[in-house]
């Protein structure tokens, strides 16, 4: 099974994590109503080393979370593929719990996780279920039935490496995906 990582504001809203397929970046609360501190860098890089070279860094962009950023830049400085989670931290969670499940995992998970995250809050035709305070709807599908659709609808993205499902969003650089040429 592919090791994931995320930071832990995220990964703390996580049910059902620490089966070992997630390696968590330990990160300082500021205070209750503060938010949380930047990641440490040396705490990066010893949960890389511990989550090993074939691991797939989940990461919410710098807008999402600009105190986070040192988790996929010192990623891809370390040679792991980087995938971005959505940015409303309990779709990330929903993301994540997603992606440990074993039903989820299968070829071309990379793939798999850039469709699911560009599809997350929007996008696709999936149905949908509310979760968490802030009116987000994620796709009402079972793990692995998700797993299964996000292998097929994955499509290059056409301004990155990347990709994502058709009506979503890129998984790496969030550009959208699918629809007429630009
Ligand atoms: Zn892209």
């Amino acid at each position: 099974m592919t090791t994931l990582v995320a930071e832990e504001s995220v990964a703390r809203m996580v049910a059902g994590a620490g089966e070992g397929a997630l390696v968590v970046v330990p990160r300082l609360r500021r205070g209750r109503a503060k938010g949380w501190e930047g990641l440490e860098a040396d705490r990066v890089v010893d949960a890389l080393v511990a989550a090993g070279p074939r691991a797939v860094v989940l990461a919410r962009g710098l807008d999402a979370d600009p105190g986070a950023a040192a988790l996929p830049a010192l990623g891809r400085v370390m040679g792991h593929r980087v995938v971005r989670l959505p940015r409303d931290p309990s779709e990330a969670a929903w993301m994540i719990a997603v992606a440990i499940h074993p039903g989820f995992a299968g070829d071309y998970l990379v793939r798999r996780l850039e469709a699911l995250a560009g599809i997350a809050s929007a996008g696709g035709a999936l149905p949908r279920r509310a979760i968490g305070a802030g009116g987000a709807a994620v796709p009402a599908l079972r793990p692995a039935v998700l797993g299964k659709w996000a292998a097929c609808a994955w499509r290059a993205c056409r301004r990155c490496p990347g990709g994502g499902a058709e009506g979503g969003r890129c998984g790496r650089c969030g550009a959208p995906i699918g629809g007429e040429e630009p």
